[in-house]
């Protein structure tokens, strides 16, 4: 029987560790994938406070062993449900099953699609969901990226550094990422901004050679030619093994206050995958604080 089950190893379920442990209870912590979610993906973090510039490898890294070194267990093991029984709560994964006095939902979620033809069929081709992974394979290339919120600017910046020229295509006039990324961007010769636009077709026949746009405003349609286009459009919650289980709200986040409690008592949820505002590194790694605090209270009055 473990304490706390964590399920998702990156900033929210790797924080959520640190205290779970330190508060001396017997923690795991389950990802089907590698450890560090979302932000292993981003180049650089620059809002973190006290810490000016990292990477976000480097970030996660430093969770993820402090986390196991203060002894809290990391299986890298896909958690397929969740039951909640009489005795404890239930987490079943692939490789086996473990009973939990709390479990922490910390599963953040996956990249949207742009839900245009052929997307699919074109990943690995030519489109992208991850401009730190895939973009030096556009080196003195053109290349295009699709958002307008932190990720989709931080792509394009990055993407600068090694493209010919990167067109950042976003859907409104104003940006949803933080001024001082926008002004960084604008301060780069080979970043284009294209407004008020969206990708209505992918062109080439079995790798991506060019995108057509429309813009909305005007209704004009034209295309560019482009060998890569990096798709950042949000993320999706990811709440399948939850969703008969605890509450979730009508963009598929699960239902939470600041107390990061669950409809369901004894399970907790941090990060991404909460209802809230704010969706920053800082705000992950507070849940993870506040979700293995209440879940210790919980466990301590059930004593
Ligand atoms: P996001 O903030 O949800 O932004 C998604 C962007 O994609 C929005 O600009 C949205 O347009 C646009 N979009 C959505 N669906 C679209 C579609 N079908 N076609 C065209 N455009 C579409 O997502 P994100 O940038 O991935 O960021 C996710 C969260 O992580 C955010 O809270 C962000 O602040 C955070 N983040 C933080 C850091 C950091 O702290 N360093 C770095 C990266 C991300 P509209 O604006 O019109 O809705």
């Amino acid at each position: 029987m473990y304490d706390i089950v964590i399920i998702g190893a990156g900033t929210a379920g790797l924080s959520a560790a640190i205290y779970g442990v330190r508060a001396g209870k017997k923690t795991l912590v389950l990802d089907g994938a590698f450890y560090g979610g979302q932000i292993v993906n981003t180049q650089v973090v620059e809002n973190y406070p006290g810490i000016k510039s990292v990477s976000g490898f480097d970030f996660v890294y430093g969770l993820y062993t402090q986390a196991t070194e203060l002894g809290a267990e990391y299986k890298n093991e896909k958690v397929v449900g969740i039951n909640k029984l009489e005795d404890g709560i239930e987490v079943v994964s692939e490789n086996g099953k473990y009973m939990a006095k709390t479990v922490i939902l910390a599963m953040g979620g996956s990249n949207k699609k742009l839900g245009i033809d052929r997307e699919v069929e074109l990943t690995g081709r030519g489109v992208s969901y991850c401009a730190t992974c895939d973009g030096a394979f556009y080196k003195g290339k053109d290349v295009a990226v699709i958002g307008g919120g932190n990720t989709a600017v931080d792509d394009a910046i990055v993407l600068s550094g090694y493209c010919n020229k990167v067109y950042l295509i976003h859907r409104r006039d104003t940006f949803r990422a933080q001024e001082v990324l926008v002004e960084r961007a604008k301060s780069k010769d080979n970043i284009e901004f294209i407004m008020d636009s969206t990708v209505s077709k992918f062109l080439g026949n079995d790798k991506v050679e060019g995108i057509e746009i429309q813009n909305i405003k005007t209704g004009e349609n034209f295309s560019l030619d482009v060998a890569g286009v990096f798709v950042a459009v949000g993320v999706q919650p990811a709440t399948d093994i939850v969703k008969e289980l605890v509450k979730i709200d009508d963009n598929g986040y699960i239902v939470a206050d600041e107390s990061c409690k669950t409809t369901v008592p004894g399970i907790f949820v941090a990060g991404d995958v909460r209802t809230k505002e704010v969706r920053q590194l800082v705000t992950a790694a507070a849940d993870g604080a506040v979700a293995a605090i209440a879940a210790t209270q919980y466990i301590d009055a059930s004593m």
